[in-house]
């Protein structure tokens, strides 16, 4: 079969650290075009922008966004009506209901669309699910905390509006959370923590619950020093089962069950593909809702003045 012939949009941190390797490193796939304002790639097509490239290079099939949440909505729209398979970094969108109607095109075009979720590809996570479908959950304690000025030197779209601040990261606990308990859980009280200078929370605590009243806590925290931590710790009537490292590491009762290298992205390009393959598209927003409700929900706090 003709390999799918994709092209990145926005060649930041996550497109050069993952992205590029691994459409490398997927069968069925590959890396025909770039496009992108201030950076191009050895060997590959660059187009300045994404409309330069839906103009002139009609035999791309597909493109993955990698540029912040604030644009991609209309980078996907304008994908979709061009013919093109749609990848979408997370989270999908700055707002949930813009996502409607890219659903609906994407539908009416035969078009793949995958609002990807790279925290859900970690390897112990399908193990999380399968040993918590058939348990007795106790409690959920979520830690999620790590160092802005490590992970995301320079974002300043992340403390703009709709780039969700802290839950840039955190939402992908959420993502984490929603595939691997067996049943839906929602808001029950917030706070955010906005320093005085930026539009985007910094650190936040959210408690959840579900309908038995399951206790969910949640930390997140962007100015963690030392140890970076990426925990959720569930406790069951068997024992406490903990996956950490953002889902890299299982451990159940003090014993590792799984301990592997991080390769969420090889694993969410091989199920783009096969989304493709079978004319199927991927949109869970759960993900995005809790973080919205918790915009909704949340008691805002003022915290001191954030300077990189
Ligand atoms: P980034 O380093 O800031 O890269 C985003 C790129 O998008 C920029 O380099 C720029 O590319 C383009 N861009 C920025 N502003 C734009 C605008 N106003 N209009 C059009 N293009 C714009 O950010 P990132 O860390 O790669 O994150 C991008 C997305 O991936 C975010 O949604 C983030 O949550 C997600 N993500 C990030 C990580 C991570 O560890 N960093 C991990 C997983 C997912 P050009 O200069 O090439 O045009």
């Amino acid at each position: 079969m003709k390999p799918i012939r994709i092209a990145i949009v926005g060649l930041g941190k996550i497109a050069r650290d993952q992205h590029v390797p691994a459409i490398t490193a997927t069968a069925c796939i590959e890396l025909a075009a770039i496009a992108s304002r201030n950076a191009t790639l050895d060997g590959v097509a660059h187009f300045a922008t994404l409309e330069e490239l839906l103009a002139q290079a009609p035999d791309i099939d597909a493109v993955a966004l990698c540029t912040p949440p604030q644009v991609r909505r209309a980078q996907a729209a304008a994908a979709l009506a061009a013919g093109k398979h749609v990848l979408l970094e997370k989270p999908p969108g700055a707002t949930v209901a813009e996502l409607g109607p890219l659903i609906t095109t994407a539908g009416e075009r035969g078009k793949t669309l995958f609002a990807s979720w790279h925290s859900r590809f970690a390897p112990a996570v399908e193990p999380a699910r399968v040993f918590l479908a058939n348990r007795e959950i106790r409690s959920v304690a979520i830690i999620w905390k790590e160092d802005v000025r490590i992970w995301h030197p320079g974002q300043r779209w992340i403390f703009e509006p709709g780039g969700l601040g802290v839950f840039d990261p955190g939402i992908n606990a959420l993502s984490i959370l929603t595939r691997i308990l067996p049943k839906p859980f929602f808001l029950t009280r917030a706070e955010l923590s906005f320093p005085e200078n930026r539009a985007a929370p910094i650190a936040a605590t959210l408690d959840f619950s579900d309908a038995s009243d399951l206790p969910i806590r949640v930390e997140l925290d962007f100015l963690q020093t030392g140890p970076q931590i990426w925990e959720i710790r569930v406790e069951t009537s068997d024992g406490v089962l903990t996956l950490s490292e953002g889902g890299a590491r299982l451990t159940y009762a003090g014993v590792a069950l799984v301990d592997e290298k991080q390769a969420e992205y090889p694993a969410l390009y091989a199920h783009f593909v096969d989304l493709i393959q079978r004319g199927a598209s991927d949109v869970d927003l759960s993900p995005l809702v809790h973080v919205a409700d918790a915009f909704m929900l949340g008691r805002r706090v003022t915290v001191g003045r954030f300077e990189e």
